[in-house]
């Protein structure tokens, strides 16, 4: 090989390799808040007060074979399918001093004849997807040496059967906890009422607890909110739409120590505010990433999804939007499944300034990718912070959208 021609291959071979990294970086970056981070405080205003112990709870419950479209709109090319059985995370919050626990969410129950009404078992027998359960959430806590009768209260984010489990499994100590105008909404249960999702049973010899926002004023960030353990450890938050008396939650993971400048931590429990993170990122705080292609895995975690041929950059994200009809700087999709649509945007985003708050982790009940990266029961998450769990989920969702985003660059790629 001569010098000339030597000189042409690695040339050529340096292009190549630089290619992918470059050809995507057209259009003027926009500005990136997180260059100069905000302080958290001024993005989700939260007060003062102590930390709980949180874990994540695998409810073992696992849906299959649902589809992005019956979730999300609008479609988007190429994401036919999730690469994850859908999880249900339940969460144990135990305050400070340990003498208050609470559980968010119970996921399902395992043994549906017993436990769902005949209404919810139709739904599941008649369903495109199949919902499994391996074990009882209480099952759970004991197995790991947590004696149900410490557990104060259940709270449902909502009442859908891939949350509610069997609240009949604990003991009659322990409060069943629901939003505002759930009761109206959905008493008198089955039997009373045959075609009711929930039962009676739920809540017999049991306190049924309906949480009113507007007894004792308190605001999280732009929400209603409820000092649920009295110590700043655990604020229930009311966040609309999804369903009627849908509620997030927030947890301190960690407060502030003296002597260092950190700022305090929290995990917030997002029910089924969103299922997908294209329905809460990018948004004007958290843009899509600038090179992309270096903050998430650009290759499919599961062989059966197509790879895209390069990692798009910010700006095929964008350009995506744009060619979907949407903001290039808000969420790629919006939630289908509502009881008022116009609330459950809000809800998402009020909660989107959560979301960019680097110190706040937001954990939806069926976030797919969290799965593999964070520790779950009995290990504890209060230090996901230190362990860098968010970040290395945040953007992760993109490989969803990286097909779509591909094929719009190739289209755009004058820019
Ligand atoms: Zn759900």
């Amino acid at each position: 090989m001569s010098p000339t021609t030597k000189s042409f291959f690695i040339s050529l071979l340096l292009n190549l390799l630089i290619q992918p990294f470059d050809a995507w970086a057209c259009g003027e970056h926009h500005h990136h808040p997180h260059d100069n981070e905000a302080p958290t405080k001024r993005l989700f205003d939260i007060p003062k007060g102590s930390s709980a112990r949180v874990s994540i709870i695998d409810s073992t419950a696992r849906l299959r074979g649902s589809r992005p479209s019956d979730l999300l709109t609008p479609y988007i090319p190429g994401f036919d399918n999730f690469s994850h059985p859908s999880p249900s995370w339940s969460f144990l919050v135990e305050n400070s001093k340990g003498d208050k626990r609470a559980l968010f969410d119970l996921g399902g129950p395992p043994n549906f004849t017993e436990s769902y009404s005949p209404a919810i078992q139709r739904v599941i027998q008649t369903a495109p997807w199949t919902f499994s359960v391996d074990k009882h959430v209480v099952d759970i806590l004991r197995e790991n040496r947590v004696n149900p009768a410490s557990i104060g209260s259940i709270v449902w984010s909502h009442s859908h059967f891939d949350h509610i489990g069997d609240p009949s499994t604990f003991p009659h100590s322990t409060d069943l906890v629901v939003g505002p105008g759930w009761k109206a909404a959905f008493l008198p249960a089955y039997p009373t009422d045959p075609d009711s999702p929930v039962k009676d049973a739920y809540w017999q010899g049991r306190n049924l607890v309906e949480i009113d926002f507007t007894k004792k004023p308190l605001k999280i960030g732009a929400f209603s909110a409820l000092d649920f353990f009295g110590d700043g450890s655990f604020y229930l938050l009311d966040a609309p739409g999804h369903s009627v008396g849908h509620m997030t939650a927030l947890a301190r993971t960690t407060s502030k120590r003296k002597d260092r400048d950190d700022q305090d931590t929290f995990i917030y429990m997002g029910g089924d505010l969103v299922h997908h993170a294209s329905e809460i990122r990018p948004s004007k705080l958290v843009p899509f990433p600038r090179n992309a292609e270096h903050k998430y895995p650009c290759r499919p975690t599961k062989p059966k999804t197509k790879p895209p041929t390069r990692c798009p950059g910010t700006e095929a994200f964008r350009a995506l939007n744009v060619e979907l009809g949407r903001d290039p700087d808000g969420p790629t999709t919006d939630p289908t499944l509502f009881v008022n649509f116009t609330q459950a945007k809000q809800s998402i985003e009020k909660t989107q300034a959560a979301d960019a708050s680097e110190n706040v982790f937001v954990i939806w009940a069926h976030y797919a990718e969290i799965e593999g990266t964070v520790d779950l029961f009995p290990k504890f998450a209060n230090d996901w912070k230190k362990k860098g769990w968010r970040d290395k989920v945040f953007w992760s969702y993109l490989m969803d959208l990286a097909p779509a985003a591909t094929n719009v660059s190739l289209l755009e790629k004058k820019c």
